[in-house]
């Protein structure tokens, strides 16, 4: 089959050796998602993987971290994904660490003895989307999961061992419902406390149904300024430990970084001089980034 799709990866995995192993998403319905749109979901068999770890093995045989692509690729079966993790640490002898996509569905569909004998076979960080943890918002773009059953999958997935990075999307509840998003979103992050928390704004892109709501009138992206108050109000509510915080991707009006508890009033303090500049545009969404 055509595997020409764009490889999507977390850009802490810049250096990772990546392994797609599976194409496309599972789930492919949230409405702001254009990613693997017209990717018919397929994962390869043992011996297809048996064959790319094998020629990776040749080129990069000290491997020590593997990104497995594409997206949610933990909604594989446990034997399966115990398997290619197996292959992964016969070939590479030097592995640290595997890393991938999941969502919270598919850790719930996992047992905690699963998740702990794919840890102990060097699964390390899983990259969760909880975009809000407002309800009706992740109903509204059509989420798997409710904020509850995120919340409860990085928990467990946590207590097995396995760290945490999620991501959250500054205007997915759009000007009806920022400030519910926010305060939601950041109970619900608390209420995790992952390793990893990343901010990205949302951006309806042409071919996703949010981009056809937006062209429509029933999604009002929220302008620029209601953005930068929309992240400000989320780290307001943030009380979190020992956590790494980015929102520094090029859709974020202002790139953010720091670490938690210790950053967040001088995160706070760069907000509000941004919100009292008079820079930002307060009818407009302003400028997409190039990239997208
Ligand atoms: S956001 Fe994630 S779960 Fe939703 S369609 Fe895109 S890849 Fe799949």
């Amino acid at each position: 089959m055509n595997r020409d799709h764009t490889l999507f990866r977390p850009p802490s995995e810049a250096y990772s050796l990546i392994l797609r192993i599976a194409d496309g998403c599972p789930w492919n319905r949230c409405t702001f998602c254009g990613m693997y749109k017209e990717v018919p979901y397929r994962f390869q068999s043992l011996e297809e993987v048996g064959v790319q770890v094998s020629n990776a093995g040749e080129t990069w045989p000290d491997a020590g971290r593997v990104f497995l692509a594409d997206g949610d690729v933990m909604a594989l079966p446990f034997e399966h994904l115990r398997s290619v993790l197996q292959l992964l640490n016969e070939r590479f002898p030097k592995l640290a660490r595997v890393n991938m996509y999941a969502n919270g569905d598919s850790i719930r569909r996992k047992t905690d003895g699963q998740l702990r004998e794919l840890h102990a076979l060097k699964l390390n960080t899983l990259y969760m989307g909880l975009e809000s943890g407002h309800d009706p918002t992740l109903k509204a773009v059509r989420k798997r999961e409710t904020a509850a059953e995120m919340a409860e999958a990085a928990n467990r997935a946590q207590a097995c061992g396995l760290r945490m990075s999620t991501m959250l999307l500054i205007g997915l509840g759009g000007q009806a419902h920022s400030a519910e998003h926010a305060d939601a979103t950041a109970e619900i992050a608390n209420r995790m406390n992952p390793r990893f928390l990343s901010a990205l704004r949302v951006i309806p892109v042409p071919g996703t149904a949010l981009y056809e709501e937006e062209q429509a009138g029933s999604f009002l992206q929220v302008t620029e300024f209601q953005a930068v108050e929309e992240i400000r109000r989320i780290i307001q509510g943030l009380e979190l430990d020992n956590v790494i915080f980015r929102a520094n991707h090029s859709s974020n009006i202002l790139p953010l970084a720091g670490r938690f508890p210790q950053d967040k009033e001088r995160l706070l303090h760069e907000l509000d001089a941004l919100l009292t500049s008079g820079r930002l545009d307060t009818r407009h969404p302003g400028a997409a980034p190039f990239s997208l």
